[in-house]
């Protein structure tokens, strides 16, 4: 009987699970065996039996998490084929963060891809977006409305530093998920010519110090001392986008708040969280970039995973894919999510 694409995924009360294989892919509970797609905490969860990631995807973990973050770990080569039960599986990478990647799952010439979260805009921070062709390909829609399309993220950077330039007496403040956002935002003020230190919350400091160790030049990154705070005029400071709001941002010289975010495209949404100067800044793939990616792969079938599913599953529709959304629980909450994580901190 000829592979279906049920019998290399299918959903269960753990997330997605390789009946042939034994395996979960990104699941939101403890399993025997896990396949990680990269290291946000929707996706990369501690307390895994075995766990299967990139090298970068499996030190993000320990760095989260601790050494023991799971009973056995294997690294996962890009491009490197690699049997598991009855099926073989293969890691390209996604382009969304440091180590991420998709899990091409396949057997006997049928194939499906789980891109876990994806972008196809430049970071200099992690590899470029590869096109895996398959047969079913699994995406997110975070931002899968038409409504949404990313600027170059080059304009955004160049406008924190015209603003800085502005306004040399005021501390810029930028709020950034502390896994890849922070750092991408950093190599960008970099490639923006900003050669002054870059000023650092101390929750962005382990993973920080993670992207170094992995080869990324991203400058001087001083931590702030609180009682230094007072002589930051004129600085950029990247803290957790929780912080940008509390007490201790408003110990800096007149702050500008900037938030890094594809929600900042939002406008309303930024005022309401009195963003003084949003930056649309995005680790997903925007709208375009959604449907430009599941044409070129080739797909016959899409899954829809969270997000906006319904209106990529209509486009599919009208291009002759068949689509349908799998309402995956546990998934967005992470760097994106910014409504939950300014909402807990208003
Ligand atoms: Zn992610
Ligand atoms: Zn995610």
């Amino acid at each position: 009987m000829p592979t279906r694409a049920s019998d290399l995924l299918t959903l269960t009360r753990e997330g997605l699970y390789c009946p042939l294989g034994d395996f979960h892919v990104d699941p939101t509970w403890p399993v025997p065996r896990a396949l990680i797609t990269h290291g946000h905490a929707d996706h990369a969860r501690a307390g895994h039996g075995r766990v299967l990631a990139t090298p970068e995807t499996l030190r993000i973990m320990a760095t989260r998490y601790g050494e023991a973050f799971c009973a056995a770990r294997q690294e996962a080569e890009l491009g490197q084929a690699i049997r598991i039960g009855d099926v073989t599986v293969r890691f390209a990478p996604a382009g969304h963060v440091l180590g991420s990647a998709q899990i091409a799952v396949e057997r006997e010439g049928m194939r499906v891809v789980v891109s876990g979260d994806y972008k196809r805009a430049h970071d200099p921070t992690c590899r470029p977006f590869e096109v895996v062709p398959c047969d079913v390909f699994i995406t997110e829609a975070t931002f899968g409305l038409p409504v949404f399309t990313h600027p170059d993220t080059r304009d955004e950077v160049r406008k924190l530093l015209d603003s800085q330039r502005l306004f040399p007496e005021r501390t810029h403040i930028v709020g950034a998920y502390a896994l890849g956002k922070a750092q991408r935002v950093m190599a960008l003020l970099r490639e923006g010519g900003w050669d002054r230190p870059i000023h650092l919350h101390g929750a962005m400091e382990k993973l920080t110090e993670l992207y170094k160790r992995e080869g990324l030049a991203l400058g001087e990154t001083p931590k702030v001392v609180a009682a230094e705070r007072k002589e930051l005029a004129g600085a950029i400071v990247i803290c957790p986008p929780s912080s940008i709001q509390d007490l201790w941002s408003r110990k800096f010289p007149d702050p500008v708040t900037c938030f890094a975010s594809g929600w900042m495209r939002v406008r309303a949404r930024a005022r309401q969280k009195g963003v003084e100067l949003p930056l649309v800044i995005s680790d997903h793939a925007d709208w375009p970039d959604l449907c430009r990616t599941i044409r070129d792969t080739g797909a016959g079938e899409v899954w829809v995973t969270h997000g906006q599913e319904d209106a990529l599953v209509h486009w599919c529709g009208t291009q002759g894919i068949r689509a349908k959304p799998l309402h995956l629980l546990g998934y967005g909450e992470d760097e994106e999510n910014t409504a939950s994580i300014l909402e807990a901190s208003a």
